[in-house]
């Protein structure tokens, strides 16, 4: 794939009527576009920032590609973007995850990890339980009040759903399918995101205000003129939508309740540069403090490399975002230094750290459903007047939040939109 494919104006120089808008050029928008890439429709994907890619982002550090978003493979065996990695002759690194290995156990012994294993397995259980039962209540009502590792569990699920368990709903939980195998890319995910979209006709630093679906025709604002459409795919992450950024008229009051059901959790990033690693296995890991549910989650030479990489989710990612630039950082050095001595601090070098919840085109990381709405995700999939097509990670029904789950509802917002345009 090469150079992105070049996009005039809005409207003119094509001679062709535009059939197709799809907003948004993150995993999911580049998806559509290119599954459409062979039909015989005049499509232009618009998007709000000047970069492709949406939470998949890589950037270079030390000369190395760090993923600010998206960075593993999840479900790799299944996952097609690693065909498309192989495709694109990007590297693939398939060592095991740093958290299937602690370093040391200072302070969390083995047996500490043993049992908290069990305790997950344990809670993961009832959820399933719970889930073929029907019953959508929050996990947290599933804790067994008498185990230790409670507030690690909400570590965790910080970590994975980006919020504590008591705002995660059983049922969604259930539904996610994951293989266990996780893989990563050298150069970067959002590298490989950005590849894979190279040549979708991306019309940047174009953000959609409004789309009017009262007539025949869509018309979609935007600051560069309106466009006028028959079929529009709005991949936007469900906070931005449900914030009503984006107006529809006459309004949609369903898809953006299922929106604000569906709200992102959130996970931040620290990359610290580190001097003397040798210390230290690659991809090994440390919680900050396993007693605590805001604690980080410490990567250790991810990828054999002099670094360590901070993540923070739910509640110690809010608190760190809100408390401003560098304050991950430094609870990041901070909890680390607790652990290994405060000398340590001298080998450590702030190289950068994310704010996804700060980013007004994002406004968090991935979705998951509340308690009582895991139904949420097939209504925001349904296509509206079978002309305005949602899709996304949060549409995905078995890989939501992920990237290949974006991708997936992207697709398959493509076939809809070409059956739908096909027929008329
Ligand atoms: C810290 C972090 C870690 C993650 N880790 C992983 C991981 O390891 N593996 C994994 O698979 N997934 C991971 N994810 C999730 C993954 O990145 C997302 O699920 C996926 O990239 C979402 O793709 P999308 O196309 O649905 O949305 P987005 O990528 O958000 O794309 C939506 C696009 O719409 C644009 N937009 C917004 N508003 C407008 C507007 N009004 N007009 C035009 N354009 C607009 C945005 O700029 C964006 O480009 C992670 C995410 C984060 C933040």
């Amino acid at each position: 794939m090469g150079h992105r494919r070049c996009v005039g104006s809005l409207n003119g120089g094509h001679g062709q009527r535009l059939r197709l808008v799809i907003v948004g050029a993150g995993a999911a928008g580049l998806a559509a576009a290119n599954a459409l890439a062979s039909a015989p429709l005049r499509t232009i994907v618009l998007e709000a920032r000047g970069r492709i890619g949406g939470r998949a982002h890589s950037v270079q550090s030390q000369n190395l590609a760090v993923d600010l978003g998206c960075g593993w493979l999840h479900s790799a065996l299944d996952n097609p973007f690693s065909r498309i990695a192989e495709q694109l002759g990007f590297e693939i690194d398939n060592s095991p995850p740093h958290w299937t290995r602690q370093a040391g156990a200072q302070n969390f012994s083995r047996a500490d990890q043993a049992a908290f294993g069990a305790a997950l397995g344990a809670l993961e259980v009832r959820i399933s339980k719970a889930a073929t039962k029907g019953r959508d209540v929050p996990v947290s009502t599933l804790f067994d009040p008498a185990c230790p590792f409670n507030p690690l569990l909400d570590a965790f699920s910080g970590f994975y759903n980006g919020a504590a368990f008591d705002q995660i709903s059983t049922m969604d939980y259930n539904a996610y399918r994951d293989t266990e195998v996780n893989w990563r890319l050298t150069r970067g995910y959002g590298t490989l995101i950005t590849a894979f979209g190279a040549d979708a006709p991306v019309k940047l630093n174009t953000p959609v205000s409004a789309i009017d679906h009262s007539g025949r025709a869509l018309r979609i604002e935007t600051p560069n003129g309106t466009l006028s459409t028959q079929v529009v795919i709005v991949t936007l992450p469900t906070d931005v939508l449900a914030a009503g950024t984006l107006a529809f008229n006459p309004g949609l009051p369903a898809a953006l309740q299922a929106a604000a059901d569906l709200p992102l959790g959130l996970a931040n990033k620290v990359f610290l540069g580190l001097d003397a690693p040798e210390q230290f296995g690659p991809d090994s890991h440390l919680f900050g403090d396993p007693s605590r549910a805001e604690t980080g989650s410490y990567a250790l030479r991810p990828m054999g490399r002099a670094m360590i990489e901070g993540y923070f989710g739910g509640t110690s990612a809010r608190e760190l975002e809100r408390a401003g630039s560098g304050a991950a950082t430094a609870f990041a050095i901070e909890q680390l230094c607790a652990l290994l001595g405060s000398r340590f601090r001298d080998r450590l070098h702030p190289l950068a750290e994310t704010r996804w919840a700060a980013d007004p085109w994002s406004r968090g990381s991935y979705s998951h459903a509340a308690p009582g709405a895991t139904g949420a995700r097939a209504i925001l999939a349904t296509p509206v007047e079978q002309r305005i097509i949602f899709a996304g990670e949060a549409c995905s029904p078995h890989a939501f939040s992920t990237a290949h789950g974006a991708a997936e509802s992207g697709r398959s917002a493509a076939a809809h939109a070409l059956a739908q345009l096909s027929d008329t």
